[in-house]
C-alpha cells in the first residue's frame, strides 16, 4: 500500500537507485522506489566491476560490503600493456593502500542491495513512472534509469551521446596459473582487453573479460562456439603480450559470452526545480578505466551529503530545492568530467595506427610510468572518483 507523501521518489533499477535509496533511507529521510519489474528474459549479469575506495566506503556503511567481500577480490597490483614498448605498472604497496580496487560480482552487488531493500525503513515501492513526473507526491524526483532514461527525455534534457563503434565483450574465465591479484589490460589499437581477478569459479585463478572490439567484431565473437571463443581469445593474449600469456596460462571459457554497446554521453543539464540526474542517466563512459558505477555511486555519496548539510543549515528547505541541487550538480561535474576526458583522450590515442602516434603514445606510457607523483596522482583519481 502506498503511503505518502515522501520526501524522495527514487527512479530507477540499478545499483545506483537502490544505493540511493538506502542511504537516504538510513539519513532519516521518506523515500519511494519506482522500480520497473525485471523483464522474465534477464539474463545473469557475467560482468564483474572493479570498484575503489569511495564506492566501497558507500557500500559498507549500508552494510552491503561484508557479504560482498566475501566474494570480492582486491587487485593488487596493475600492469598496463600499450602496443609498443609502452607500460605501466601501479602497486598498492607504492600507493600506500592495501588494494587499489575489488572486483566484485555485477549480479551479486544487485541482489544484495536489492534484499537490503527489503529491510529498509521508510522505502515504499511504487509503480513505475509515466511521464516526468513522480507516481506519488515527493519534494524531489532522483532519475537513476541509466543510460535509456524515459524520464530524462520527458523532461526534456538532451543526452548528448557518441557512440564508439564499440562493444565490450564481458565473460568470466579460468586460467591456467594463479592471477596473485594482478590485473592487466593491453591497448591493442583498436582492442582493449582487460583481464580483472577474481576468484570465482576457481579460487585465485579466474578473470573477468571486458573486451572492446568493434561492433563487427564483437557479434563474430558471440557468435563463435565456446572452443573457437577460448582459441580467438587466447591467440590475442599471445600475440600482445607472449610473456603475459604464458603467466596467465591458458584460459577458457566459464559463463556465456555478453556484450555491451560503448559510448560517451553526458546530460545537458542534471539537476532542476524537484529532479536530479545520478549515475548512467547523466553520464556514461568507456569502461576501460571501469569507472562508469564508481561515478554514479560517488554521485549518491555526494547528493546524500549535500541534503544532509542543506536540511541541518537550511531545514526551512525541502529536498527539491533547485539551489541545493545545483551544489550536488557543481560538485560532481569536473570530476566526471575529468573522467570521461581521461578515458575518451586514451581511446583516441590508441585509436589512431600511423606510426607516429603509435610511438608517441607508447613514449608518453613509460613516461608517466617514470614520473611518480603524475602515477601517483592518477591512482588518487581512480581510487576517489
Ligand atoms: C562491459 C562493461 C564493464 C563495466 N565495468 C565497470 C567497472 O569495472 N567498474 C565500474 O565502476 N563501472 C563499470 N561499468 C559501468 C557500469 O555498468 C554502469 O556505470 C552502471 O551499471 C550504472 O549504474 P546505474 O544504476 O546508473 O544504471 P543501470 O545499471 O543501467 O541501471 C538502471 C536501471 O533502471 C532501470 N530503468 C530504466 N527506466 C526505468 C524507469 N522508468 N523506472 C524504473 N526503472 C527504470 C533500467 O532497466 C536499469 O535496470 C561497466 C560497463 C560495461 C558496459
Amino acid at each position: 500500500m502506498v503511503s505518502g507523501p515522501f520526501d524522495v521518489c527514487v527512479s530507477g533499477s540499478g545499483a545506483v537507485a537502490m544505493s540511493l535509496a538506502l542511504s537516504l533511507s538510513a539519513e532519516g529521510w521518506r523515500v519511494a522506489w519506482a522500480r520497473a519489474a525485471a523483464p522474465a528474459s534477464a539474463r545473469a549479469d557475467v560482468r564483474t566491476y572493479a570498484l575503489n575506495a569511495r564506492a566501497i566506503a558507500l557500500l559498507d556503511r549500508l552494510r552491503v560490503w561484508p557479504a560482498l567481500k566475501a566474494h570480492a577480490t582486491p587487485v593488487a597490483d596493475m600492469a598496463i600493456r600499450g602496443d609498443g614498448e609502452g607500460r605501466l605498472n601501479f602497486s598498492s604497496w607504492s600507493q600506500h593502500v592495501s588494494e587499489l580496487a575489488w572486483i566484485v560480482d555485477a549480479a551479486q552487488l544487485e541482489r544484495l542491495l536489492g534484499e537490503a531493500m527489503r529491510y529498509a525503513p521508510r522505502v515504499e515501492t511504487v509503480p513505475p513512472l509515466q511521464g516526468d513526473g513522480p507516481p506519488v507526491p515527493a519534494h524531489l524526483l532522483a532519475i537513476c534509469e541509466g543510460k535509456h532514461s524515459d524520464t530524462r527525455a520527458a523532461l526534456g534534457v538532451h543526452f548528448d551521446r557518441r557512440d564508439y563503434g564499440h562493444a565490450g565483450v564481458a565473460a568470466r574465465l579460468r586460467a591456467a596459473h594463479p592471477h596473485h591479484g594482478l590485473a592487466r589490460q593491453w591497448f591493442r589499437s583498436p582492442d582493449i582487453l582487460a583481464l580483472l581477478p577474481f576468484h570465482d569459479p576457481e579460487p585465485g585463478s579466474s578473470y573477468g573479460l571486458v573486451w572492446s572490439v568493434p561492433h563487427a567484431r564483437a557479434q563474430a565473437l558471440q557468435a563463435m562456439s565456446p572452443a573457437d571463443f577460448e582459441a580467438t581469445l587466447n591467440q590475442a593474449l599471445r600475440d600482445s603480450d607472449p610473456e603475459a600469456a604464458e603467466q596467465v596460462g591458458t584460459l577458457t571459457l566459464a559463463s556465456e559470452v555478453a556484450s555491451w554497446p560503448l559510448a560517451l554521453a553526458r546530460a545537458s543539464r542534471w539537476s532542476g526545480p524537484g529532479w536530479v540526474l545520478l549515475g548512467d542517466a547523466a553520464h556514461q563512459v568507456h569502461p576501460l578505466a571501469g569507472q562508469g558505477l564508481n561515478l554514479g555511486l560517488a554521485d549518491v555519496d555526494t547528493l546524500v551529503s549535500v541534503l544532509r548539510h542543506a536540511r541541518a543549515t537550511e531545514p526551512w528547505r525541502h529536498a527539491g530545492d533547485e539551489r541545493t541541487l545545483a551544489r550536488y550538480v557543481r560538485q560532481r561535474q569536473w570530476p566526471t568530467q575529468a573522467m570521461s576526458t581521461l578515458t575518451d583522450g586514451l581511446l583516441h590515442l590508441f585509436a589512431d595506427d600511423r606510426a607516429p602516434f603509435k610511438v608517441a603514445r607508447n613514449l608518453g606510457m613509460r613516461a608517466v610510468e617514470n614520473l611518480g607523483p603524475l602515477k601517483h596522482w592518477l591512482v588518487g583519481r581512480a581510487l576517489d572518483a
